[in-house]
């Protein structure tokens, strides 16, 4: 029987690894990843919104796109650098997915509570690499950051 936390952070890892390639493509580094019971990676996704000038094309959600075709979304547990924002907590409702692992949400709070009261398990393991990523993100692109979570110019 897999260790539910290890594999948590094998999944996140796998999310993380997708944000670091969204900023070296000069995107929003925000990533995400579907693991399986097996502790496969079944899908990865990262924000495209700069690479593809999609506004939908977030992390969670390009991810459950590349996901495809499936009948397990009730099995899988999703991975995300940032708390997933109220579009893409409903992409992960929609499909009935249990398990969302979330890097941090001290930048960024997205729906977490209505995951929660959809019944998904919520888990925030507050990973020091996943916060300083967006500090530093948002601080050297603020408009491209408010741009991202639909905050009008100021
Ligand atoms: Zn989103």
């Amino acid at each position: 029987m897999p260790d539910r936390a290890a594999l948590d952070r094998l999944a996140l890892d796998a999310a993380y690894e997708q944000a670091i390639k969204s900023r070296r493509e000069g995107g929003i580094p925000i990533g995400s990843a579907l693991m399986n019971p097996a502790g496969e990676i079944v899908a990865r996704g990262h924000n495209l919104r700069v690479q593809s000038g999609d506004p939908t094309a977030h992390a969670e959600t390009v991810c459950i796109r590349n996901a495809g075709r499936r009948r397990d979304w009730h099995t899988l547990t999703l991975a995300s650098t940032l708390s997933p924002c109220a579009m893409c907590s409903g992409a992960a409702v929609l499909h009935r997915i249990p398990r969302v692992v979330i890097g941090e949400n001290t930048t960024f709070l997205g729906r977490e509570d209505w995951l929660r009261a959809e019944g998904a398990q919520v888990l925030v393991l507050n990973d020091p690499r996943c916060v300083s990523l967006m500090r530093e993100f948002i601080a050297a692109h603020p408009d491209l950051w408010n741009e991202d979570i639909g905050v009008p110019e100021s």
